[in-house]
């Protein structure tokens, strides 16, 4: 039911948006209409959607036991290693002027198509498949919360572990094993960024040895039921400098006024300026060099995104990373992120785990 009525919704969608065919690929929208996640091959896997005839999955043969069939969803067309599975899918869209093609189907496919239907306009899925997947329903923010909760359990379990004398790389791969033990089916990433090395939003673990003083940013997450983590929490190895520690409190404060503004019709870009006023009373603001948060469901980054210039109301049902962060080149960085949704009820964290600057040995 949940998969049939995907599908009519993103119909729906076509229809308005003048879109006569949905083609998608390798990617969560597939997973997201069909139930089936493709494996990122050079062989083509592709959900064909049109207004009038059911959806045809065009899937390899050898991959074809992998799909849980769905007959009242989609019907199955297995193709062999002789045939050639572009003109499988263009012979579908023939008469189509307008074909939406998922973000992440490989070039050659989609050169492949437009050479083949030289009439067509191709326009990108997410038009279609963003705002349905944009709105969680309760199953979504229930897988959600389980994944939030695994990393919550984590970032407590590490506040027991030694830091001193350990890699940034050695600490990453304990938290990628403690996801994979704690349900992920999946790690995504996991940085462990220590003194200077945090002042890099996206550091690679790499082999400097932690030690006395040094702040560490852990920001992590996986995929869990489909569905992903991601927490950022810091720790400090040892007594951390006063300016450390009063950074960290404007940045918390920042975080919670972020969160309290998050609530249902507010534009996304209003929820980032919330913070960076807060970071700004301290001069701090300068030093924060990315959007505030992105949304997140069976991708780690997806809309909406908390980012000036994105006008756009928060909506019931939309799910988000709200994650300040400060960064002093050369010296430290520090950042805190929740995952939260937006209710009726106002904005609920899907993370509780403290969010204090854990001292650890
Ligand atoms: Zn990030
Ligand atoms: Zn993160
Ligand atoms: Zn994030």
């Amino acid at each position: 039911m949940r998969y049939r009525t995907r599908l009519e919704r993103a119909r729906g969608r076509m229809r308005d948006l003048g879109v006569d065919a949905l083609c998608v690929s390798v990617g969560p929208d597939l997973p997201y209409l069909t139930g089936y996640t493709a494996l990122p091959l050079e062989r083509l896997t592709m959900l064909v959607v049109t207004l009038e005839s059911d959806a045809v999955l065009v899937v390899p043969e050898l991959e074809a036991p992998r799909v849980l069939e769905r007959p009242d969803v989609f019907a199955m067309r297995p193709w062999s290693e002789t045939e050639d599975p572009v003109r499988l899918v263009a012979d579908r869209l023939r008469g189509a002027d307008t074909v939406a093609v998922g973000d992440q189907t490989w070039a050659r496919f989609v050169l492949a198509l437009e050479a083949t239907l030289p009439e067509a306009r191709f326009v990108p899925a997410n038009r279609v498949t963003a705002p349905l997947r944009v709105i969680k329903d309760a199953a979504e923010i229930g897988a959600l919360q389980r994944a939030a909760e695994a990393v919550d359990d984590i970032v407590e379990s590490m506040r027991e572990r030694p830091f001193c004398g350990r890699s940034e790389r050695d600490v990453a791969h304990e938290v990628v094993e403690r996801m994979l033990d704690r349900g992920h089916e999946r790690a995504n990433f996991a940085i462990v960024a220590s003194g200077p090395n945090g002042a890099s939003p996206h550091h690679e673990p790499a082999n400097r040895v932690m030690g006395p003083g040094d702040v560490v940013v852990c920001d992590f997450g996986g995929t869990m039921d489909g569905y992903c983590s991601d927490i950022t929490r810091m720790y400090a190895v040892g007594t951390p400098a006063a300016e450390v520690r009063d950074d960290y409190e404007i940045l918390t404060a920042a975080q919670e006024a972020a969160v309290q503004a998050a609530t249902v019709g507010t534009p996304c870009a209003e929820v980032d300026a919330v913070a960076r006023r807060v970071l700004a009373e301290s001069g701090l603001d300068e030093y924060f060099v990315h959007r505030t948060g992105h949304g997140i469901g069976m991708e780690a980054h997806e809309d909406p995104y908390l980012v000036a210039g994105n006008a756009g109301p928060l909506e019931a049902g939309h799910v988000f990373s709200v994650e300040p962060g400060v960064y002093l080149p050369g010296r430290f960085g520090l950042r805190v992120e929740d995952i939260v949704v937006a209710t009726e009820d106002g904005p609920r964290r899907l993370n509780a785990a403290p969010r204090d600057l854990a001292i650890v040995g």
